[in-house]
């Protein structure tokens, strides 16, 4: 089963938004071992829609479109798809009820140009969408979904599962691991496991995401004990650096142990400035551990809120490995994080270069600080100080210290 998808939005080629829907798209796609033949990026012209309809439809079974199905006059995307197959747009009478009973639920005006989203051509299925207004619709081998990034997340697992069902595509037969990895890059994990695959039919990837880099083991679920037996042996040469698998996120591990051990959570935050509090609130039922999270930028706030020495930051600096465990000394609390560090741009010597972070971690009397550059720009820098202090608490966790 070959799959294409076009990309429909002049902003997609003209530099304006990046294409993340298809990164999307393909992920999933590959868990229905369904092939992505070709990309298309279109403009926002009916001619150039049809041009790329035209040259899918000869390499693929399913063609997948995203982008322009919206209220506007650039909205085109559907008026392509029933002139390709020849078909006439119509109204959907129970999508447009369903659209008008949003409007009215979210207080919102509707304007009858609103009506173009629930237009489709004859005969085409819709798959409703539960973020958005416009639904995706199938027809004929092809798919059109909006280009909302948060509309297709939502409805583009939902159609692939109803696709594959309609298409008895044999699901049953892919077997996925994803492990979760953290700290060690993709092209040295590459070296480190490109030797375990030398069995036909078994593959892995590597998708790189902001929470950590997933190794995703496939193959057929005849092959599943050679997947498995590979998860293994990556498991003895990397497991330290191995979170957790599938949808383990390194928050979410790390307040289901603190919940399950009865511990509270307290952070003093200074490079990081509040990441680190909102990764945490942003788990579901962080407040039954989370007691509360200081930002801590200046010296002053360093010794006044914490307790820090003025003694350590005139000789170690707010920068330091000691001024980062005087913070989590400074926390009354059963665990705690503090951070502190260069961010950049400016800022950096070079006996302290930008990226230069201090992480401490104490679980009861028991501290850790560790010192990291990273690389980056300034957000960066403190997005992976926020992680990488919550992946030394999950291994601390572990008991791996
Ligand atoms: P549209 O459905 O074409 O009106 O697009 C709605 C919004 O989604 C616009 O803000 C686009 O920039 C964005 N968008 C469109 N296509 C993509 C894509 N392939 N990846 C990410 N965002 C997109
Ligand atoms: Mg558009």
């Amino acid at each position: 089963m070959k799959a294409s998808i076009i990309l429909v939005g002049t902003e997609l080629l003209s530099g304006g938004t990046v294409d993340t829907n298809s990164i999307f798209m393909a992920e999933e796609l590959n868990k229905y071992g369904i092939e992505i033949k070709y990309k298309l990026t279109a403009k926002d012209t009916i001619e150039d829609i049809l041009e790329a309809l035209d040259f899918a439809r000869k390499h693929s079974d399913l063609i997948i479109t995203s982008g322009g199905l919206g209220p506007t006059i650039d909205d085109i995307t559907k008026d392509a798809v029933a002139m390709f197959l020849n078909k006439k747009i119509v109204v959907d009478d129970e999508d447009l009820a369903i659209m008008k009973k949003k409007f009215e639920d979210r207080q919102v005006k509707y304007t009858p140009n609103n009506i173009k989203q629930v237009e489709k051509p004859e005969g085409a299925v819709s798959i409703q969408n539960q973020v958005g207004m416009c639904p995706a619709v199938y027809v004929d081998g092809i798919v059109c979904f909006p280009g909302v990034p948060s509309e297709v997340y939502d409805m583009f697992p939902r159609f692939l599962k109803w696709y594959s069902e309609e298409k008895k595509l044999l699901v049953d037969e892919i077997y996925i691991r994803d492990l979760l990895v953290y700290g060690i890059g993709e092209s040295h994990l590459d070296q480190m496991i490109s030797g375990f695959f030398t069995e036909e039919g078994i593959d892995y990837e590597f998708l790189v995401k902001d929470f950590g880099i997933i190794i995703r083991l496939q193959g057929k679920n005849s092959n599943k004990n050679i997947v498995e037996k590979i998860a293994e042996k990556i498991y003895n040469i990397i497991g330290a650096n191995i979170f957790g698998e599938g949808e383990d996120r390194l928050e979410n591990l790390v307040i289901e142990k603190l919940k399950k051990n009865n511990l509270t959570l307290s952070v003093a935050e200074s490079c990081t400035g509040g990441m680190l509090s909102a990764k945490i609130v942003g788990v579901s039922g962080a407040s039954e551990i989370y007691k509360e999270g200081l930002t801590t930028y200046s010296n002053e706030a360093k010794v006044k809120r914490l307790g820090v020495k003025q003694e350590t930051l005139d000789k170690y600096g707010a920068v330091s490995e000691e001024t980062a465990r005087e913070m989590v000394q400074g926390l009354t609390t059963d665990v705690a994080i503090s951070t502190t560090g260069i961010a950049g741009p400016l800022g950096g010597t070079e006996e302290k270069p930008v990226g230069l972070v201090y992480m401490g971690i104490r679980v009861k009397d028991k501290i850790i600080v560790e010192k990291k550059v990273f690389v980056g720009t300034r957000n960066k820098i403190r997005e992976r100080a926020t992680l990488q202090s919550l992946f030394y608490l999950n291994k601390m966790l572990k008991g791996m210290y």
